[in-house]
């Protein structure tokens, strides 16, 4: 009989044994990296479809506190869902209200429908000349938790979404393995907005021009905690030049905000030997998120 999952809740499950057996191979000694992807892309299907909250089993007695951080942001005038930075804006023209340029801007002093409006149309460095979309943000911006990635991608660069594809699916897998989703739980953005030309890595004096917006995007979502996940996004949220090997398995601060770094799951999907070490952050993520 096949034991390959069926679908998010199976591979979940099947995650948590094999976690809570201290397996080193979480996964890939049973289950085939193509079979986990395959149920990632169908648990994002079913995300998309599911009732809010349903995918992410976060506890109910959250609720009140939920609410809470909703009144509390849309006082800083985050909205309730992320506006669609991908489809609908590669529709439409250029907002004609906004004329100014992020050079020309105090981004610390902007609210979060101007930062996104001013990042659009954005020329602070080299990466606008060959951009197709900047990728600002996805989730949910009233979230407990921000996961910080590295740079956008081809899709990413093509969608105007960070984290799509295979490494996306499987972040999305990785978040449900600890009772977080995107959709409900989860703001997601990465360090620069505009995709490096053959996806080569962030050069510094792109992440100098381009960090402003992160820092307001964090400063505006106020997140209890904070992932970083790859190279770049950790060394500069925790302000050293470490690394990536070194920095994970510790919690450090960033603005008095918890934060756990990891590996990127790009890097992750060709180095499979990384899983457990994935694994155990993301443990120590949910704790950290449970105050235990
Ligand atoms: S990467 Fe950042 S700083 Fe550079 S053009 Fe894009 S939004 Fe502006």
């Amino acid at each position: 009989m096949s034991t390959e999952p069926r679908n998010i809740r199976d591979v979940v499950r099947f995650l948590r044994q094999r976690g809570e057996l201290g397996l080193d191979e979480i996964f890939l000694e049973r289950l085939t990296r193509e079979q986990v992807l395959r149920a990632a892309n169908e648990a994002r299907a079913q995300a998309s479809g599911e009732a809010s909250g349903e995918a992410s089993g976060e506890a109910g007695g959250e609720a009140s506190g939920e609410a809470r951080r909703g009144a509390q942001a849309e006082r800083r005038g985050v909205p309730a869902r992320a506006p669609d930075h991908g489809t609908a804006r590669a529709d439409a023209s250029q907002p004609d209200d906004v004329e100014i340029s992020a050079a020309q801007v105090d981004i610390a002093g902007l609210e979060y429908s101007e930062l996104a409006s001013v990042a659009d149309c954005c020329q602070r460095c080299r990466l606008a000349e060959g951009r197709t979309r900047v990728v600002f943000s996805d989730g949910n911006p009233q979230a407990r938790l921000i996961v910080v990635g590295e740079a956008p991608g081809a899709n990413e660069d093509r969608t105007g979404l960070p984290f799509v594809g295979q490494a996306g699916k499987f972040l999305d897998l990785l978040l449900a393995s600890v009772d977080l989703s995107r959709k409900d739980s989860v703001y997601i953005c990465n360090v620069l907005k505009c995709r490096p030309p053959g996806n080569r890595d962030p050069m510094a004096d792109e992440i100098e021009l381009c960090s402003p917006f992160l820092k307001r995007q964090i400063a505006l979502v106020a997140p209890e905690v904070i992932l970083a996940v790859g190279t770049f996004a950790a060394q500069l949220l925790t302000g050293t030049n470490r690394p990536l090997g070194k920095l994970r398995g510790s919690v450090y601060t960033y603005e008095d905000v918890p934060l756990v770094v990891t590996y990127h799951p790009a890097a992750l999907l060709r180095n499979a030997g990384w899983t457990r070490s994935t694994w155990d952050d993301f443990q120590l993520l949910r704790q950290v998120m449970d105050g235990s």
